[in-house]
């Protein structure tokens, strides 16, 4: 794949659609972006909203709304379309109805000629890009789920809070479903490159039980977000824009996204969160950590929880 003219198509135009845009325009990312909604009032008045800051932007862009014909010659479509989660939903609960519109969706952003890279954001977002990739007939490699990235930014932003450390200088992971089940890889976790079980013993502003409490925090964090506002939507558009920047500058940088097990971690025939290596065309390949075994049991739980809802969707 050649990125040619950093054109960005983004179906669905709520909370997340729009967050996304006005990360990646704030970030100088595109050239072109097209906002899809089968609310088309709703896609041609954030259009408008977006391009009245456009002079301000850190590039000249040209925002509009569009239809499927803007798909053909997209480098990336970004799909956030469908329902978000209700408080005391889980992401699982939303698959039936996102299943639906994220068939009617890949259907006609195929049927315009696309061939470029697509990035879901939709929930349960493990199984819906399984889904655009089923529906797409692409190579799995093409279909980029955000995956654990939310999950992992949270997970980076918790733990540097507690140390009082800049979370850039924070490494690990979240992996697996992106929801219940998922799973923190403190066995890989690093700050400044020493292991997080060895910077416990010496650091008296964090201890083993902290590191339950944290993950399960991070786990819980959208429901939290969800009681108190609705829904989450900042995160996810940046962790989106962060994955639209590795593809469209052929960056090679190991993101948690959801990507196609072949194998890997000895799984198959799933879409789930794990340190993969993203360029413009898509999912290079899966970074394999050599977890413990207790994690190792935890990533096998949730990938066989992916497979059973998967199953139930076909
Ligand atoms: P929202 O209700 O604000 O927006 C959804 C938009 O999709 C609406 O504008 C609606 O008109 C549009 N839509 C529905 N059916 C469509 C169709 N067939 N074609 C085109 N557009 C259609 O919801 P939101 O808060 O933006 O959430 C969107 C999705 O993103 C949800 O599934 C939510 O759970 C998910 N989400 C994912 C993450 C993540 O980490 N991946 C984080 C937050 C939210």
């Amino acid at each position: 794949m050649k990125i040619t003219s950093r054109k960005v198509v983004v179906i669905g135009t709520g909370f997340v659609g729009t967050s996304i845009a006005y990360s990646m325009i704030n970030r100088g990312l595109i050239n072109e972006l097209v906002l899809i909604d089968v609310n088309q009032d709703k896609a041609e008045g954030e259009a408008l909203d977006l391009l009245d800051g456009i002079s301000w932007a850190k590039e000249n862009v040209i925002v509009r709304a569009g239809n499927y014909k803007d798909c053909e010659n997209a480098d990336i479509v970004v799909i956030t379309a469908g329902v978000n989660q209700k408080p005391g939903q889980s992401r699982l609960d939303l698959v039936n109805t996102n299943a639906k519109i994220m068939r009617s969706i890949v259907t006609q952003v195929m049927d315009s000629g696309f061939d470029g890279i697509f990035v879901i954001a939709s929930n349960p977002v493990d199984i819906l890009t399984y889904v655009a990739w089923e529906t797409s007939g692409l190579d799995q490699s093409r279909i980029v789920g955000t995956g654990t990235t939310l999950d992992t930014t949270r997970f980076r932003k918790e733990l540097a809070t507690k140390l009082e450390i800049d979370p850039r200088s924070v490494h690990g992971y979240i992996i697996g479903e992106h929801g219940d089940s998922e799973v923190a890889v403190w066995s890989h976790t690093t700050v400044g490159g020493k292991p997080i079980l060895e910077f416990i013993v010496k650091n008296k502003k964090i201890g083993l039980e902290d590191l339950s409490n944290l993950s399960n925090k991070v786990k819980n964090a959208a429901y939290e977000i969800i009681d108190k506002k609705q829904a989450t939507y900042y995160g996810i558009g940046m962790s989106t824009a962060r994955i639209v920047k590795a593809i469209l500058n052929n960056e090679q940088v190991i993101l948690p996204v959801s990507a196609y097990l072949r194998g890997e971690y000895g799984q198959e025939g799933v879409f789930t969160g794990v340190p993969s290596v993203v360029n413009q065309n898509g999912v290079r390949e899966i970074i394999e950590l050599n977890m413990d075994a207790y994690e190792m049991k935890q990533f096998e739980k949730s990938v066989n929880q992916l497979k059973e809802v998967i199953e139930s969707i076909k």
